[in-house]
């Protein structure tokens, strides 16, 4: 007999009211709305790579625990003795881990709003409850509100992205501190903009038994390669490899992620650029009088405009693609975030907004 299964009864009634997180299309726009470095490895690299490429043997698994490419990562990154590294397939799916294994009847996974948007997906998806406690209205974090919240849900796990996505500010490292201090669970601490930041919560990983730190070559040149880390103590990095599927960092992401490590003064030359550019974007910014911008340590800025969504609009029939954060929070209303590209990108951004502004107004 023909089965009469639907989705509707089978899957969870909170994945049926989920919509997918949304990827537009972007071929042939000037893409600013990702935190994508624009620019690609120098030719010599990539040749380099091919060559890498041509002998990878893709007919094998690859090392399931990518010793290689944790040791150079451990000397790339300067990981402290006695922490330990997790991989994933990006920091998403180390975030996935990290809510999997914390998901306990009750348990909870909060984090601040508005925030990294997985960070509540993929507490829906592993059936942990999320909790999300507002930020200021400058995106400064809440330090009594986040107190009071810690001490009424108990939360598991905290995550706290340093700097934030979207609003680009760096919080107040005590105040990071005191809810470090008092939390029951674990804090992960997400760098994903490190390279852009100039200060980390590395250092505090000893100081800290409860706390984690994430980090990503997503924004630093590497986001198709698919490769985030975890950084902790062994404690707990030993129970979170038994979530980890055995093969979720491909051989040619090993290699090429090594690779590149050999050359981070590539990685650290781009990011340098893009922070210059960040600094003549903000320039520019200062000098639009119906545009109020928020400090960014990351690679993109956020921006509030009067009318958020049809300023977008017209980028985009301009073939530029930003980010409209209105709707998505109360507190980004006509909110914009752009990623910042290279010069002739930025320039043609900015070129565009004025004129955009211009006609609008
Ligand atoms: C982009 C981003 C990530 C995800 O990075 P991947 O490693 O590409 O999965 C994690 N956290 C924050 C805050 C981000 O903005």
């Amino acid at each position: 007999m023909p089965s009469t299964a639907h989705p509707e009864q089978i899957f969870r009634p909170e994945i049926l009211q989920l919509s997918a997180y949304h990827v537009p299309p972007a071929t042939g726009m000037i893409k600013l709305d990702a935190m994508e470095n624009p620019y690609p490895l120098p030719l010599a690299l990539r040749e380099e790579i091919a060559g890498l490429m041509i002998q990878a043997p893709v007919n094998r698994y690859p090392d399931a625990s990518a010793t290689s490419l944790k040791s150079s990562l451990r000397q790339a990154l300067a990981i402290p003795d006695g922490m330990d590294i997790l991989l994933g397939n990006g920091s998403d799916e180390i975030i996935q881990i990290i809510a999997m294994a914390a998901a306990k009847p009750g348990a909870v996974l909060m984090s601040v709003e508005p925030a990294f948007v997985m960070f509540r997906m993929i507490a829906t998806f592993t059936g942990i409850r999320y909790v999300g406690v507002p930020l200021k209205k400058d995106f400064s974090l809440d330090l009594e509100l986040m107190l009071s919240a810690i001490t009424k849900h108990q939360p598991a796990v905290i995550f706290l992205a340093y700097p934030n996505n979207p609003t680009g500010n760096l919080f107040d490292p005590e105040a990071i501190k005191r809810i470090i201090s008092a939390t029951p669970g674990i804090v992960v601490v997400d760098e994903a903009y490190q390279a852009f930041a100039d200060t980390s919560f590395i250092d505090e990983l000893s100081k800290y038994p409860n706390l984690l730190l994430m980090r990503t070559l997503s924004k630093s040149g590497l986001a198709g390669l698919r490769l985030g880390l975890l950084i902790g103590r062994p404690e707990w990095l030993e129970q979170l490899e038994k979530l980890r599927l055995p093969y979720n960092i491909g051989i040619m992401t090993q290699l090429i992620a090594e690779k590149v490590l050999q050359h981070t003064a590539i990685l650290s030359e781009q990011a340098e650029a893009i922070k210059s550019e960040r600094a003549k974007m903000n320039a520019f910014f200062a000098t639009m009088k119906s545009i109020e911008t928020y400090p960014s340590k990351a690679n993109f800025i956020l921006f509030r405009v009067n009318k958020a969504s049809q300023i977008f609009q017209a980028l985009k029939q301009r073939r530029i693609l930003i980010k409209n954060l209105d709707g998505t929070h109360p507190l980004l209303e006509n909110c914009l975030r752009v990623t910042v590209g290279t010069p002739e990108e930025n320039a043609q951004f900015c070129t565009a907004l004025q004129s955009i502004l211009s006609e609008i107004a």
